[in-house]
């Protein structure tokens, strides 16, 4: 098998790389070529750690295999950042585990393409103003990507705990745009795309908050009881999302489900619009991506380092 280690991936992996295989495997999940497995998430009760698989198969990409890992919130005090995830590829024709690579960075470049993905086909035309909540360490990622495949001019942002907010500016400084931080009404009413990239447990982004044509990229929400956005926002968007199974289930669209606003009918699969079978925004007011995070993401972009890190010769071989 191949391995390839976290360390080697930020010099194999490029944001147009992670991007082109997200909407690729996005398109396949619509054609039926490629499904994604039931995801197992649990709390451990150990370190307030949430621990999970998530797999899938490609059968167009010819793609077998899961992600491995979750979230630990107090990894700092060991100098780690709080996600840790490994991917696991296998041979489809034999089951033999062909690679294990590194996730962590894989993690932030599929959710932040996936974003990118979703604006590129649903974002107001003109779209100018980025707005982002939220400032951990996903969020630099998330802007990264939207301004790389948009054509922002300004950044406006918030975050429930302040202190992160220079995250923001700094990564807007790196990008060469401007930043301000602005109050939840104020980023509403200016951002044309929304990133929510928080932990949040109750609703931050308020119906009334939102005031002109927008899409919103909602990204913080991977696991029940998870919330950002307003069931009454959702309830009057036009909505979509990566895999609609995990959307009304851990996704932002479980609580306008549980509330039955929502019907997993009101959503369509992002792969949708992508091949042309869905028209996407048409005339919406309100459009949000429910960026759930699915197995066939990770195994997308694991499948596309493999094979650069084999041309670079940074990839290891180990028998097992
Ligand atoms: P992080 O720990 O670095 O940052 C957490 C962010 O959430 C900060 O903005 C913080 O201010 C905010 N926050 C923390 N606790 C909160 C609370 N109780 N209420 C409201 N806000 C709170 O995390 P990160 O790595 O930036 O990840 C952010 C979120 O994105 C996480 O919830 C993570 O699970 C999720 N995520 C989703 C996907 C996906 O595919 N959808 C992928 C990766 C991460």
């Amino acid at each position: 098998m191949w391995v390839v280690p976290e360390h080697e991936i930020a010099g194999l992996m490029t944001p147009e790389a992670a991007f082109d295989a997200v909407e690729a495997v996005f398109a396949a999940m619509a054609r039926g070529d490629a499904r994604n497995f039931p995801v197992v998430r649990e709390a451990l009760g150990h370190e307030d750690a949430l621990y999970g698989f998530k797999g899938g198969f490609d059968g167009a990409g010819m793609t077998l295999g899961l992600k491995a890992g979750g979230y630990w919130p107090n990894n700092q005090k060991h100098g780690l950042i709080n996600h840790q995830s490994t991917v696991f590829l296998f041979d489809p024709d034999t089951g033999r585990v062909s690679a294990a690579v590194g996730g962590n960075l894989l993690t932030a470049l599929r959710t932040a393409a996936a974003s990118a993905v979703s604006s590129k086909y649903l974002a107001p035309e003109g779209a100018r103003v980025l707005g982002m909540i939220g400032a951990g360490h996903q969020s630099a990622f998330q802007m990264r990507a939207a301004v790389r495949f948009g054509q922002f001019e300004k950044v406006v942002g918030w975050n429930p705990h302040p202190a992160m907010l220079s995250r923001l500016a700094d990564t807007a400084a790196e990008l060469g745009l401007p930043f301000e931080a602005v109050d939840l009404p104020q980023l509403g009413a200016d951002a044309d795309v929304i990133i929510t990239i928080t932990s949040a447990f109750e609703p931050l982004l308020l119906d009334g908050h939102v005031t002109g044509p927008t899409h919103i990229a909602a990204m913080g929400t991977d696991t029940k009881g998870k919330q950002e956005l307003d069931p009454a926002l959702v309830a009057r968007a036009r909505l979509f999302t990566d895999e609609v199974a995990q959307s009304v289930s851990i996704g932002e669209f479980q609580h306008a489900s549980a509330q039955k606003t929502v019907s997993a009918d009101d959503i369509t699969a992002l792969g949708q619009v992508i091949i042309g079978n869905h028209p996407g925004r048409g005339d919406a007011q309100v459009t949000i991506f429910d960026g759930t995070g699915v197995g066939l993401q990770d195994l997308a972009v694991a499948s596309a380092v493999v094979e650069l890190a084999k041309q670079h010769g940074k990839a290891i071989q180990v028998a097992i």
